[in-house]
C-alpha cells in the first residue's frame, strides 16, 4: 500500500471510529426525547385537562347558585355553556388511559346535572321556589360534589405516574451519558493505536534513511538500511535508490581510488630517474660541483625523496582501497615477524643511539592468522614514527602479549615529542600531521596512521593513541588472533607491493 493510501486510510478509519461515539449519543438522545413527548403528550396533557375539569365543574356550580338568585335567561345559557364545557372535557380525559374511570363517573354526574338544572330552572321560572330548592338539593349539588371527588384519586395517579416518567427519563439520561462516555473511550483508544501504528510505519524508514545518509556520509557506503527494499510503498523505492546511490559511490570510490594508484604508481619512475641524475651530480659524474650547487643537489635530493614516499604511501592507500578494504589473512609464525621487525630496526637504533627492544609476555600464540605484509607495514610505520620523533639516546620499545577474547596486543611506547592533545583525535586522518614537525628527525606525508587504521579495521582489531607531550606515545593495537575479512568488504585483492595494471 503506498504511503498516501496508508494517510488516507488512516485518518479514514479514525473519523469513522469518532463517528460511532456520535452515533451512540444521537440513539439514547432519540430515546430520551420520546419519553419527554410521551410524558408531555401523556401525563402533563391529563393534568392540564384535570385542572381545566376541575375550574369548569366550578364555574357549573357557581352558575347554578347564581341562578337561583338571579333567574335570567343570560345566567342559565352560562350555565348551559359551563355543562358544554366540562362535557367537552370529560371527553378529552376519557382518552387518557388509567385515570381510575374518573371520566366515566364525570359524565355520569354531568348527564344528571344537566336535566336537573332544567327542572330546576323551570321551577324557578314558574316561581315554585321550593321546588327549585329541593331539585339543586337532591340532585344537582351531590352529582357536582361526586364530580369533584372523582378528579381527586385522578389526579393522584398522574401525580405517581409522572413522577415515574421523570425517574425513568433521569435513568435513561444517565444510561446514555455512561454509553457515550465507554463509546469516546474505546474510540480514542482506537485512533491513539491507528496513529501509533501510522506514525511508526512512518517514522522508523525515516530513522533508517536517515542513519543510512549518515552512514553513507561517514563513508560507510555498504550500509544496509534497517527495513526491506521490496516494500510496495514510497519507503521501497526510496530504499531501491538508495542502494543505487550507496553502490554508485563504491563503485565511484574504488575507481578515484584505482586512479590514483596507477597516477601514484606512474609518479614513482620519473621522481626514481630524478634522483638518480641527483646523486650522479652529487657523485661529480657530470663534472665537479660547486659548494652551492652541491647544497642544492642536496635539498633536490631531500624534496625528491619526500615526493617518492608520498608516492609510495598514497601507492599504498589506494591500492588497498581500491581493492575494498581486503585483506588477505594466511598463517604467520608470530616470532619470526618480531624477530625480523627486530632486526630492521636494530640498525637504526644503533645509528640514533636508541635504546630499542620488544618485549615479549608469556602466553602468545605461536601461530596467528593476518595479512602478514599489511600488518608489517602497520608496525613498520608506527616504529619509524617512534624513531622518527625520538631525539638519540632516547628509548623505543615494542611490546607484545596475549590480550582477552583471542587477540594479540601490541604496543609501540616511545620517549619522544609527543602529541598535543587537542590534536591526538585527528592523527588517523589522512594527510593529517601535528604541530610537532620541528621534532621529526625526517619529513613525513601524514599517510602513515590513516594508512595503518584502514589495515587494522581490515582485521576487525583496534588502534589506538595516548600521547603526553614532551614525554611520549604510546600507540596500541589489538588484534584477532585469527583475522577475518569484515562482512560486506570486496573487491579484487590487489596483491601489496604488486603493480596495479
Ligand atoms: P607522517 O608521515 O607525518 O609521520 P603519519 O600518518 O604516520 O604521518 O603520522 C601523522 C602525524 O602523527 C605525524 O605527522 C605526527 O605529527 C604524529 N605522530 C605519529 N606518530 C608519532 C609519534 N610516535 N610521536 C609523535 N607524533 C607522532
Amino acid at each position: 500500500m503506498t504511503l498516501r493510501a496508508r494517510l488516507a486510510l488512516g485518518l479514514v478509519i479514525i473519523a469513522a471510529v469518532f463517528v460511532v461515539p456520535l452515533l451512540v449519543a444521537r440513539t439514547s438522545l432519540q430515546r430520551l426525547h420520546g419519553q419527554v413527548r410521551n410524558l408531555r403528550e401523556g401525563e402533563f396533557q391529563a393534568s392540564l385537562i384535570l385542572g381545566r375539569l376541575r375550574d369548569a365543574l366550578g364555574d357549573v356550580r357557581a352558575r347554578e347558585v347564581a341562578l337561583g338568585v338571579v333567574r335570567s335567561d343570560t345566567v342559565h345559557q352560562q350555565l348551559l355553556t359551563a355543562l358544554d364545557l366540562s362535557d367537552a372535557l370529560t371527553d378529552s380525559l376519557d382518552r387518557h388511559d388509567g385515570l381510575d374511570g374518573a371520566a366515566r363517573r364525570i359524565r355520569r354526574d354531568l348527564a344528571l346535572v344537566r336535566p336537573a338544572s332544567e327542572l330546576e330552572y323551570n321551577a324557578m321560572r314558574a316561581g315554585r321556589s321550593a321546588e327549585a330548592d329541593s331539585i339543586s338539593q337532591r340532585d344537582v349539588v351531590p352529582a357536582l360534589h361526586d364530580a369533584d371527588l372523582a378528579l381527586t384519586p385522578a389526579e393522584q395517579v398522574l401525580r405517581t405516574r409522572t413522577q415515574e416518567r421523570v425517574l425513568e427519563a433521569e435513568a435513561a439520561l444517565g444510561e446514555a451519558e455512561q454509553m457515550s462516555l465507554a463509546a469516546l473511550g474505546i474510540a480514542l483508544l482506537l485512533a491513539s493505536a491507528i496513529s501509533l501504528w501510522l506514525t511508526r510505519s512512518i517514522s522508523r524508514p525515516v530513522r533508517a534513511l536517515l542513519e543510512g545518509m549518515r552512514a553513507v556520509a561517514a563513508g560507510e557506503l555498504g550500509h544496509e538500511l534497517g527495513y526491506k527494499s521490496d516494500r510496495h510503498d514510497e519507503f521501497g523505492r526510496l530504499a531501491l535508490s538508495f542502494r543505487e546511490m550507496s553502490n554508485r559511490l563504491a563503485e565511484l570510490d574504488k575507481l578515484k581510488a584505482e586512479y590514483a594508484s596507477i597516477a601514484s604508481h606512474e609518479l614513482k619512475t620519473p621522481i626514481n630517474v630524478i634522483l638518480g641524475y641527483v646523486q650522479l651530480m652529487q657523485e661529480g659524474i657530470y663534472g665537479p660541483l660547486t659548494t652551492k650547487q652541491l647544497e642544492v643537489t642536496r635539498t633536490l635530493e631531500a624534496q625528491g625523496r619526500t615526493l617518492a614516499r608520498l608516492a609510495s604511501q598514497l601507492l599504498d592507500v589506494n591500492r588497498f582501497e581500491a581493492g575494498g578494504g581486503r585483506i588477505d589473512p594466511r598463517p604467520v609464525k608470530l616470532k619470526s615477524m618480531l624477530d625480523e621487525l627486530e632486526r630492521t630496526f636494530y640498525v637504526l637504533a644503533v645509528q640514533r643511539g636508541i635504546k630499542f627492544a620488544i618485549i615479549r609476555h608469556p602466553g602468545l600464540p605461536e601461530e596467528v592468522r593476518w595479512d602478514p605484509e599489511r600488518i608489517n607495514e602497520v608496525t613498520g610505520n608506527l616504529l619509524s614514527n617512534a624513531f622518527k620523533f625520538t631525539h638519540d639516546g632516547g628509548r623505543v620499545e615494542l611490546t607484545v602479549e596475549p590480550a582477552e577474547r583471542d587477540c594479540v596486543r601490541l604496543a609501540v611506547c616511545d620517549t619522544g615529542a609527543g602529541i598535543p592533545p587537542s590534536q591526538l583525535p585527528h592523527v588517523f586522518q589522512k594527510f593529517y600531521q601535528a604541530d610537532n614537525q620541528g621534532a621529526a628527525s625526517a619529513q613525513g606525508t601524514g599517510l602513515g596512521l590513516a594508512i595503518a587504521k584502514g589495515i587494522v579495521d581490515a582485521h576487525q582489531g583496534q588502534i589506538t593513541c595516548e600521547s603526553t607531550e614532551g614525554k611520549g606515545t604510546t600507540f596500541t593495537l589489538v588484534l584477532p588472533i585469527a583475522a577475518r575479512n569484515r562482512p560486506g568488504s570486496d573487491g579484487p585483492l590487489t596483491p601489496p607491493g604488486g603493480t596495479p595494471g
